[in-house]
């Protein structure tokens, strides 16, 4: 069971579920891996904690932002994330706690697809990874939680 940090070509961060990094290659090769946000299926694996640039050697990657402007820019990359979210609760259908269930009838084409979003136990989840199903899963910013039901 592996559980990868993975970002598409938007910068839209989730995790996804896997029975291991083959498994991960296989799907990713097969487009089976999209984000959840975009469905945008170029996806890459993140470098294990991005954003903790804490070093003051040079950094892998993008360059960083000039100091003052660091604050605004992760406002703003706030907002689009808080954008996608919603757009992404609005295009998915919440199947709550039968998800599991769901995404394999998905899977096996027992019901037609389509976008779902629920909850599902990390028992549940490492299942679906083992049974080649990929699992995509974000964190929720808890101010939208609360506009949810
Ligand atoms: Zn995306």
């Amino acid at each position: 069971m592996k559980v990868l940090d993975l970002q598409c070509s938007h910068g839209h961060g989730f995790e996804g579920w896997f029975a291991s990094n083959e498994a991960f290659e296989t799907q990713l090769a097969d487009g089976l891996v999209e984000c959840p946000m975009c469905g945008g299926k170029e996806v890459t694996k993140m470098l294990s904690a991005p954003r903790l640039n804490l070093s003051a050697g040079k950094e892998a990657g993008s360059p960083a932002p000039a100091q003052q402007s660091q604050q605004e820019a992760a406002q703003q990359q706030h907002g689009r994330w808080l954008r996608a979210v919603r757009e992404l609760m609005a295009s998915t259908e919440d199947v709550g706690d039968r998800f599991a269930d769901e995404a394999r009838k998905i899977h096996h084409g027992e019901v037609k697809e389509r976008g779902i979003r629920g909850q599902a136990t990390r028992e549940e989840s490492a299942a679906l990874a083992e049974e080649g199903i990929a699992v995509m899963q974000i964190a929720l910013p808890a101010a939208l939680k609360e506009t949810l039901q």
